[in-house]
């Protein structure tokens, strides 16, 4: 368990203030100043030793990612984009960041803008999000009237804007290639890659995207030093994560905890334990609606982290724990979750267009047990045809919920049609 400490988010549930002066009591802002003077190298470096992946999802580095802009850009600028988007079904935790912590992300992109060499950054953030983009902004406000921002931020010697964009709520302009085309004011349509946004990113110049957690964890590594985030989890797997844990749990939360926690010791130390007992579990979905969900026998052992999920054959994703006891009629429920991929697909390839509709009708007809045995299969091989053909990672996204149900939960759709018949 994460020593009390160790934890990055020391006001994640909101009992102190989030403005400027509480949050430099806790830390914020305290030697922005020397770390920014250490240099871009020293900082990518920094966060490239500290084996910090990215927390939106894809678990990509970020200090390799930072690594990916050119070294001379001119004539054009370098723009940090953060993505607090967050709409992925079970998942709250850079909402929890954005209204309890906004000065951790302030911050942090200070710092990340120094490092990849941008002077402007942008975060876009949920339109449903109204709340805390009003939280933010102040935020943002507070850090201008105290020069922690603008000309010569923080006394830094770098000039840094920021600026909050509110969405509209598409779904898909969490996906960062649809995010910066929104962001340019058009419709939210992933591009196609490459070039990747590094190279060619928000009008066209290059630019770094990033998700709410990845920037806010930052200035906390650079001040303690990467060693002391790689002491925390498991060798590829370093630092701490900010878990949603959500369904049929006693006490829903979000709590940040060391990367590699077993999920069963999540669940029954910080969510007071599935509801009914641990026996009563049905199936966990681990990583936010995107990721295969797994069986009971699983959960038993596995470890909450990128590597230990995908040797599941699931993932981390954005940590969103969805909790299912045995009460849940677990084909509707994946079913839901078809009907949202449908109606969240931009339509633009063929594969995710049609796929996501095919097989939304599909589960729900499964659903009523209206199908026959050869359906599962004809259905299995519907998402193998969509997986991996499209523009982005959305028609992966609807058919990978599917998959891990028919290879786990098989059984149940069968006597669901046995039934029927
Ligand atoms: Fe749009 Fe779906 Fe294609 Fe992504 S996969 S670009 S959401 S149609």
């Amino acid at each position: 368990m994460l020593k009390a400490d160790d934890r990055i988010f020391q006001n994640l549930y909101g009992e102190q203030s989030a403005n400027l002066s509480a949050s430099q009591k806790r830390g914020d802002w305290s030697t922005t100043k020397d770390i920014i003077a250490n240099g871009r190298d020293w900082i990518i470096n920094e966060i490239k030793i500290s084996g910090l992946r990215g927390r939106g999802g894809a678990g990509f580095s970020t200090g390799m990612k930072w690594s990916f802009i050119p070294k001379d850009t001119s004539p054009y600028p370098v723009y940090l984009v953060i993505n607090a988007d967050e709409s992925e079904p079970g998942t709250c935790k850079d909402r929890d960041i954005l209204r309890n912590e906004p000065h951790k992300l302030i911050e942090g992109a200070l710092i990340a803008g120094a490092a990849i060499g941008a002077h402007t950054g942008y975060i876009y953030i949920r339109g449903e999000y109204y709340n805390e983009s009003i939280i933010l902004e102040k935020a943002i406000v507070e850090a201008y009237n105290n020069g922690l921002l603008g000309k010569n931020a923080a006394k830094t010697g770098w000039d840094f804007d920021l600026y909050i964009h509110r969405g509209a709520g598409a779904y898909i302009c969490g996906e960062e290639s649809a995010l910066l085309e929104s962001l340019e004011g058009k419709k939210g349509m992933p591009r196609l890659k490459p070039p990747f946004p590094a190279n060619i990113g928000l009008y066209g110049c290059p630019t770094i995207i990033n998700n709410v957690e990845t920037i806010a964890v930052v200035p906390t590594i650079l001040r303690r030093g990467a060693a002391w985030f790689t002491g925390i989890g498991r060798p590829n797997n370093t630092g701490t994560k900010v878990f949603c844990i959500s369904g049929h749990v006693n006490t829903p939360c979000n709590v940040e905890e060391a990367m590699g926690i077993p999920l069963r010791e999540l669940i029954e130390k910080h969510a007071g334990g599935v509801r009914g007992g641990w026996d009563n579990l049905k199936a966990i979905i681990p990583g936010g609606s995107s990721v295969p969900m797994l069986p009971r026998d699983i959960c038993d052992t596995v470890l909450m982290d990128f590597d230990s999920l995908r040797a599941e054959g699931s993932g981390l994703g954005t940590a969103g724990v969805i909790v299912m006891d045995k009460s849940t009629d677990i084909i509707r429920a994946i079913a839901r979750l078809s009907k949202f991929y449908m109606h969240e697909s931009c339509g633009q390839c063929s594969p995710c267009r049609e796929g996501t509709g095919w097989m939304w009708r599909m589960m729900e007809r499964l659903s009523r047990g209206d199908g026959t045995f050869d359906d599962i299969d004809l259905l299995l091989d519907v998402t193998k045809q969509v997986e991996g053909h499209t523009i982005c990672a959305l028609g992966d996204a609807a058919a990978w919920p599917i998959q891990g149900l028919i290879r786990h939960f098989r059984r149940d759709i069968e006597e669901r049609i046995r039934g029927h018949a």
